[in-house]
């Protein structure tokens, strides 16, 4: 069984509270891990959320503040102590490349596993597998911040009365899928498109073009909803989002399942925040993202 969910490390910003720890999240697509902005203690959050050491592929990083790469010594640590077989790939942006480093190197250990350093410096493709390619998309905070997409190739989906009408059926229907045409019928004529999933992840970023591309068409959105809508102003001060106007744009996007996380310590009840995004007018699916919380990506 392929498995595609997030699972929720951490939620806070800036700052653990006694609830929340720095940010960390982990998509598990399939059997590829993507570890997306490993805050402080995101080791051990990995420990309780069951996710090993050999589950990460890649580490995505969206901008060098404390709360979004504190935890990559430890990870990358972990990931060697424990001789990950595998390649793993980081991602982060260019102009961060000492911080990448001092993090990488913080401490002495013996380096084992094969970490691939892939800055990104601009928007377009990061990477591209058989069964995803990886975006990045500038943001706008203080610091240089870019936010990650992951888009599913389309697919096709077969059409049981097509194949029927045409005859086909048995070992001449896996024939078609995989030949493209079986006796003058194309396997057009007897399926339809059905459009590969994606995921968005934007973190620490006022309103800005990267953020609605990112989130186009997502049937997840990850989205940084720092602060309430009273303190839009502080919001875009620091370069963040209220949870209005990050519910408005997965609204506007066609957003599936929106998760709402990177919450100021300034607020105690979380559950503003689902009113807000509410009162923006989104309507599917909506979580507030608590530490440990695992969210399936919604089936196609
Ligand atoms: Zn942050």
């Amino acid at each position: 069984m392929s498995v595609r969910e997030l699972v929720v490390l951490g939620t806070a910003s800036q700052v653990p509270t006694r609830h929340r720890n720095h940010n960390g999240y982990l998509l598990r697509w399939d059997g590829h891990g993507l570890l997306f902005d490993p805050g402080e203690g995101t080791q051990r959050q990995m420990l309780r959320a069951g996710v090993a050491a050999h589950d990460l592929n890649r580490i995505c990083v969206t901008h060098f503040h404390g709360d979004h790469s504190l935890g990559l010594a430890g990870v990358i640590q972990r990931i060697n102590l424990d001789q990950v077989p595998h390649q793993v790939t980081a991602h982060y942006p260019a102009s961060g490349q000492h911080f990448f480093e001092r993090l990488r190197y913080a401490t002495a250990y013996r380096e084992s596993v094969e970490l691939t350093e892939a800055p990104v410096a601009e928007d377009g493709r990061v990477a591209v597998t058989e069964a995803f390619t990886l975006e990045a998309r500038r943001l706008s905070h203080p610091v240089e911040s870019f936010g990650y997409r992951l888009v599913e190739p389309d697919g096709r989906r077969l059409l049981p009365e097509r194949l029927a009408a045409h005859g086909i059926k048995g070992p001449d229907v896996g024939r078609i899928q995989r030949e493209g045409a079986l006796d003058g019928v194309t396997l057009e004529e007897v399926s339809e498109v059905r459009r590969g999933q994606r995921f968005a992840f934007v973190m620490d970023t006022r309103l800005c073009d990267g953020v609605h591309a990112l989130a186009e068409g997502a049937d997840m959105l990850v989205i940084e909803s720092t602060f309430l809508d009273a303190d839009v102003r502080l919001a875009r001060d620091h370069g963040h989002l209220t949870a209005g106007q990050a519910a408005a744009v997965a609204r506007d996007a066609g957003v599936r399942h929106l998760v709402l996380t990177h919450f100021s310590q300034r607020y105690s009840d979380p559950s503003e925040f689902e009113r807000q995004a509410r009162a923006a007018g989104f309507e599917g699916e909506l979580s507030i993202a608590q530490d440990l919380m695992r969210v399936p990506v919604p089936k196609r």
